[in-house]
């Protein structure tokens, strides 16, 4: 079994515009279409089961139409995570909703949503999100979008995973994108998942990547691919052919988010 943990997909009106303007008219290449059964042919392809499909509210008046995205998305094979604007006021109620519709948890991006990982203004916030017990999965370390910004750098995730004890954290892409010296030097080893997406075709070397796994228990390690801007198949392949045993690679590929989504 596989369970990708990092995928995105958008409406069927809206993916080709965003599949378009995400990748900034083509400079990041796309793997599918950006619409939920082009994901879905993906997995197929891929020998991938069930994918988490994250959400990202660029403003805070889209945060509603994404929670009725989620609930009309949501199957045996999707798991889509709602997502909140820092600057919605009644951020109260958005939790207690998706709460209450039973998804399971929250994409945050400092880039894109414009706040500071660990600014005190998202204190209240994490705090609601942790006593609800809603994951929350981070954007973490830099983004190919976002040249020189530090609005997710790995010590500002790190801050909140020790001043939010109780909160499920996922750090994305291998603990920070482009960060992973720091990854392996501050946050490997600590109580926080990481999502392996977008890091085979990026780490300085392959070395790097095992050091971090050694250092990080294989229990918080997350099969991830960033679809549709990394090929499901190969990152799968990939996966496979990563110097553990078994049983870690089990973790990784499906218990690890078996466990953390029941
Ligand atoms: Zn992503």
């Amino acid at each position: 079994m596989r369970i990708d943990f990092h995928t995105h997909a958008f409406p069927d009106n809206i993916a080709c515009d965003a599949v378009k303007d995400l990748s900034q008219d083509g400079k990041i290449p796309s793997f599918s279409d950006g619409t939920l059964s082009g994901l879905m042919r993906s997995m197929d392809a891929s020998g991938i089961d069930i994918s988490v499909v994250l959400n990202i509210a660029t403003k805070p008046s889209q945060t509603r139409n994404i929670i009725d995205w989620c609930l009309k998305i949501k199957s045996d094979r999707i798991i889509p995570f709602a997502s909140i604007h820092p600057s919605n006021r009644d951020y109260k109620d958005i939790i207690a909703r998706i709460k209450g519709e039973g998804l399971k948890g929250i994409k945050l991006h400092p880039m894109y949503q414009d706040f500071e990982a660990d600014d005190e203004k998202m204190f209240p916030l994490y705090e609601l999100i942790s006593a609800s017990g809603l994951i929350v999965v981070f954007h973490s370390g830099k983004d190919i979008a976002f040249p020189d910004d530090d609005r997710a750098d790995v010590g500002r995730i790190l801050s909140v995973r020790e001043k939010f004890r109780e909160l499920k954290m996922v750090a994305a892409h291998t603990g920070g994108w482009r960060s992973w010296k720091e990854v392996y030097e501050k946050l490997a080893g600590k109580d926080i998942y990481f999502d392996i997406s977008m890091t085979s075709g990026y780490i300085e070397s392959a070395e790097l990547f095992h050091d971090i796994i050694r250092k990080h228990s294989p229990d918080r390690l997350l099969f991830g691919t960033d679809s549709p801007w990394a090929d499901q198949k190969k990152e799968a392949a990939w996966v496979e052919s990563l110097d553990m045993d078994r049983e870690a690679k089990d973790k990784i590929k499906f218990k690890n988010a078996l466990e953390l989504l029941s």
